[in-house]
Formats: C-alpha cells, sequence, structure tokens
C-alpha cells in the first residue's frame, strides 16, 4: 500500500491556493489597528456587502468571532439561549462563561435548530432570581448535526419570535457559504434576520487563517473594540486579508463539489456492514456510527489511521468526516474500497 494521506478530519486543514499565496505576496497593507490596511478593509466592506450587512470586522479565528459578538451584545450576567450542541456552548472551550461572563441556556434540539415554541418556554420574565435574557444564537450549517442546513422558514420564524421577546441574535455562520450552496440562495437571504453573522474564511474557503464578522454599524464598532481586549488586533493582517478576498469571492462557487464527494462517501460507507450513515448527507460532511461487535468510534479512528485515512471521533460511537477542496473523487473511492476490506477482515 503506497503511504497516502487521505486527512479527512476537517475541512480546516486546507492549504491556501497558489492563487492566494500570491495574492498574500503582492498585498497592499498598512497597521490595521489605526484602521490603515487597505486589504483588511477591502475584505471587512466584501463581507459585509456580500452578507448584506453594513459594516465587517476581520478576526483571526471563528472562535474570536464569536466571543467578540457575544461581548459586543450583552453585559455580564446575562443569559445566552443557545442549542446544546452549538459549537459556542460545546467547542469554545467555555469563552461565553470565562470570558463574556454569561448564562448560557442551552437547549436540546433534534438537528440544531430551536422550535419558536422552545424558545417561548426558554425565555423566562423579567424576574429579579433569574439572569435576564439577552441573546438568541443559531448555527448555520449545524457542526455536529453533520453539517446540517437549517430550514430556513424556521429560521425566520424563531428568530422573529426572539425579536419579539427583546433579544439581540447572533448566527455562528461558520459554513454558512456551504449552507447557501445547499438551499441556492445568497448567503445575504440566510444572513438577514440575524443583527450579526460570523462566517469562517479557513473552513472549506481554504484560507489559511481569520473569519469575519458582521453587523450593523454600530455593532461592528462595539465588536471591534471586543477584538482589541481578546488581543485580536492584528496590524499588517493585509498579508492574511488578502487570502481571506479570495476565499470569500472564488472560493464558495466550488463548494458543491465537496457537497457531491460527500454524498458519494456516504453512501459508499452506507453499504458496509457494520457502520451506519447518521441522517441525510447535505453539505461536506458524513457521520459514521459505528454498530459492528466489539467496534467504537476510537477503534475504527486508529484502523482508518493506519491505513492513511484521518478522521475525528465525535462521540464514543461516532466518526466524522469531512470533504474539502484537497479531497478527490479518487480518494473518495480509495476511503470505500479500504473501509470495505477493513470491516470484512474484522468480520
Ligand atoms: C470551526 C467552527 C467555529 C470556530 O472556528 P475556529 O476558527 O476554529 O475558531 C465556530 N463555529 C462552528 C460551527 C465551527 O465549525
Amino acid at each position: 500500500m503506497e503511504n497516502l494521506r487521505i486527512d479527512l478530519r476537517s475541512d480546516t486543514v486546507t492549504e491556501p491556493t497558489p492563487a492566494m499565496r500570491r495574492a498574500m505576496a503582492e498585498a497592499e497593507v498598512g497597521d490595521d489597528v489605526y484602521g490603515e490596511d487597505p486589504t483588511v478593509r477591502r475584505l471587512e466592506e466584501t463581507a459585509a456587502q456580500i452578507l448584506g450587512k453594513e459594516a465587517g470586522l476581520f478576526v483571526s479565528s471563528g472562535t474570536m468571532g464569536n466571543l467578540a459578538a457575544l461581548l459586543a451584545h450583552t453585559q455580564p450576567g446575562q443569559e445566552v439561549i443557545l442549542d446544546a450542541n452549538s459549537h459556542i456552548f460545546y467547542y469554545e472551550a467555555g469563552g461565553l462563561a470565562r470570558i463574556a461572563g454569561l448564562m448560557p441556556r442551552p437547549i436540546e434540539t433534534e438537528k440544531g435548530c430551536i422550535t419558536a415554541q422552545q424558545l417561548r418556554q426558554a425565555v423566562r420574565s423579567r424576574d429579579i432570581h433569574f439572569p435576564p435574557p439577552a441573546l438568541f444564537c443559531l448555527e448555520n450549517t449545524h457542526n455536529r448535526a453533520g453539517g446540517a442546513v437549517l430550514p430556513q422558514d424556521e429560521v425566520e420564524a424563531v428568530v422573529e419570535c426572539a425579536r419579539e421577546l427583546g433579544l439581540r441574535t447572533h448566527l455562528d455562520g461558520a459554513r454558512l457559504m456551504n449552507a447557501a450552496v445547499f438551499q441556492n440562495q445568497p448567503p445575504a437571504r440566510l444572513a438577514q434576520p440575524f443583527d450579526s453573522v460570523m462566517l469562517c474564511l479557513s473552513k472549506g474557503l481554504a484560507a489559511p487563517v481569520g473569519s469575519v464578522l458582521v453587523g450593523s454599524a454600530e455593532f461592528i464598532a462595539q465588536a471591534r473594540r471586543a477584538r482589541k481586549i481578546l488581543g485580536g488586533g492584528m496590524r499588517q493582517a493585509g498579508v492574511l486579508a488578502a487570502a481571506g478576498l479570495i476565499a470569500l469571492t472564488e472560493m464558495p462557487k466550488r463548494l458543491g463539489e465537496d457537497h457531491a464527494r460527500a454524498r458519494r462517501l456516504a453512501e459508499g460507507l452506507r453499504s458496509i456492514a457494520g457502520l451506519a450513515v447518521k441522517g441525510e448527507v447535505q453539505t461536506n460532511m458524513v457521520i459514521v456510527e459505528v454498530t459492528a461487535e466489539g467496534w467504537d468510534a476510537a477503534r475504527l479512528v486508529q484502523a482508518w489511521r493506519s491505513a492513511g485515512i484521518l478522521t475525528n471521533a465525535i462521540s464514543p460511537q461516532a466518526v466524522r468526516l469531512v470533504t474539502h477542496y484537497q479531497i478527490t473523487d479518487e480518494n473518495v473511492d480509495r476511503v470505500i474500497a479500504v473501509t470495505e476490506r477493513m470491516m470484512a477482515q474484522a468480520g
């Protein structure tokens, strides 16, 4: 077996494209903390325009973008209502409590979309006993739900409800471009209901570093201050923003290929005894559940690793595989063939 490495752990493993590297080398720069980096400004304006908001902010990661949004929307001691499997609650090292001083109110959902009814039940009266509810968050596509796209009519209904209840609203749109491609809708349409949206440039869009946060000019001014507090004021960041501009404007076009490969991978793996593929594959993620006797997610990850295939376990029985621009049709076929052999031998 040749020494092949097929990295399906995440779309974050994507390396900058040759066009990005050229743009980075040639980027016009300045000191962005003084607001003088023309490339960063262009990225922020472009992001705001594409997502249909007034202003944008370049941040070093999705985690920083979400946290800056929490800080800008709330005061310490307030309550944030979000899905129990959301990235902000599950994977951001508790920054919402540790740094923003917020009380999380996690809600269990089917596939990441809190319903208007659940939200109404969760929001308590402004009683002295309760932390004041301030912010409502959703995530699209939903990471732990396997790249699931939130139904836009449900999103609109629940965000409308949040607004009626006096809450601000934030969308963790790390992979909003994948949702837009799946729904064949402009990203601004999916972003429209929310006060703020965070989008990652460094996932399937392949930029080496960075995310953008968008919202009203007033909100972005607050978030810019929050970014400074978090140590995220960068200087000649135009070298990064140059790659980000290509990520934002050129890379979304090809995300459909990743989705097609994920579906093909899912179909192949679904037919193998001892494995089950969870739900419908809508975007670039496949969640495989191990049902074979004596197997669990850790063993499956290890067996794949020995064959040069890298994946991540996301629970004791489930493994996540993510397609991206460095994964080819041949890679997909190879993963299926290797897995068939592996599971047959395990018998
Ligand atoms: C990756 C991710 C983030 C955070 O992005 P980082 O750049 O890794 O900090 C936030 N939300 C979701 C849904 C993600 O998948």
